[in-house]
């Protein structure tokens, strides 16, 4: 059977701004049958995170990322429709998920690796298991609940950077759910801005490209800073520090103005921060989503309950073809996104 795929085209070096032609569009075959145990999928959704970017290089750095290897077809979170299913647990017509899925219109894969999802959970918007009901909404949830030590009543203000993303949108909301009394988001556009406030219930924005930060933090967090949820890291993460409150927490979830540079994982504080962050006593701990995979279950019931009730508002930004992946990406990885970035294969 021919099928399209995208493949790993060149590396944009470990120092290199990503771009679209670091990825090849091509057509490709699969077996016309499958195997015991396996199905034929067709694609729906592919997922594009920033994490990838660390996949691109030959060396990921991380020893739970393996890097994406040139020619060969690249892979990340992705649902489907079983088309064909020697598997006993999965049938004609369901739809699947899987954290590996290949970045192709067709593909047959090991029925085991797949997880079955249920779209009454999510209001039928399948998508949203890749985002606000999968490893994103997990990783906002989780990070807060582990790392935040957020506690209902304490009157705590946190501080969202990377806001209007993916994680960062969620992350302002659930903190809010729970229990924080004030959310301050960061984002790159006055777009972005307006809808975390008016959509999403942040008590107030900042546009890290225009004005003053640390002045208009200084201002909308007059007691400071408690709960720092950081997906950027870098100049912005280090003027939220200098405002952070003794004994408050970081969630060290990401650090993307980070990924385009050759240095290590979580990239160290400059010493006049790492000074503030030592004698207020801020936690900085590593976050990883994938050590809470026992929590994973429970969790995801949670976010599809707060989205079912609207608690929870959720944002894509959809791009439309696997040709337009790489482009996708690169927009992403610029700021072209609001919330979640999806890529939508139709047939
Ligand atoms: P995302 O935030 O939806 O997309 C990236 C956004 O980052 C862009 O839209 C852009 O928005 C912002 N950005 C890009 N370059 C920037 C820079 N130099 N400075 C400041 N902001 C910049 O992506 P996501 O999937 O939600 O991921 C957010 C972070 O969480 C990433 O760092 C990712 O690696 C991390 N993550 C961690 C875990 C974990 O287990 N710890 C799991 C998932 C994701 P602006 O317009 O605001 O610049």
């Amino acid at each position: 059977m021919i099928i399209q795929r995208v493949v790993l085209n060149s590396r944009p070096g470990k120092n290199g701004v990503p771009v679209a032609e670091n990825f090849r569009l091509e057509q490709s075959t699969i077996a016309d049958t499958i195997q015991a145990g396996q199905v034929r999928v067709r694609t729906l959704y592919l997922s594009v995170d920033p994490y990838m970017r660390c996949r691109m290089n030959e060396d990921t750095g991380s020893d739970y990322l393996l890097p994406w290897q040139l020619s060969e077809v690249a892979d990340g979170g992705g649902i489907g429709v079983v088309e064909e299913s020697k598997h006993g647990n999965l049938a004609k017509g369901d739809f699947v998920t899987s954290f590996s899925w290949p970045w192709q219109t067709v593909a047959i894969l090991d029925g085991s690796l797949l997880q079955k999802l249920v779209p009454q959970l999510v209001n039928g918007r399948l998508s949203y298991f890749l985002g606000a009901a999968g490893i994103t909404g997990l990783t906002a949830l989780l990070g807060i609940k582990e790392k935040g030590h957020v506690t209902g009543g304490a009157n705590q203000t946190m501080v969202v950077s990377g806001a209007a993303g993916a994680c960062g949108s969620l992350a302002g909301q659930i903190g809010r759910l729970e229990g924080c009394s004030r959310v301050v988001g960061i984002a790159g556009t006055d777009e972005k801005c307006s809808i975390l406030v008016q959509e999403m219930g942040f008590d107030a924005a900042i546009n890290y490209k225009k004005g003053n930060v640390a002045e208009q933090l200084r201002e909308l967090c007059p007691g400071g800073v408690d709960v720092y949820f950081d997906n950027v890291g870098g100049d912005i993460s280090d003027t939220v520090i200098s405002q952070m409150n003794q004994n408050s927490h970081i969630i060290l979830c990401g650090q993307i103005s980070q990924y385009n540079r050759d240095v290590p994982y979580p990239p160290p504080l400059p010493p006049d921060i790492e000074k503030i962050q030592k004698e207020r006593n801020i936690t900085r701990e590593r976050f990883l989503v994938l050590n809470y995979m026992d929590k994973q279950e429970a969790s995801i019931l949670q976010l599809c309950q707060w989205i079912q009730e609207g608690k929870l508002k959720v944002r894509e930004t959809v791009v439309e073809g696997l040709a337009n992946i790489g482009a996708a990406f690169q927009s992403m990885m610029n700021g072209g996104n609001i919330g979640k970035q999806i890529v939508s294969i139709s047939k």
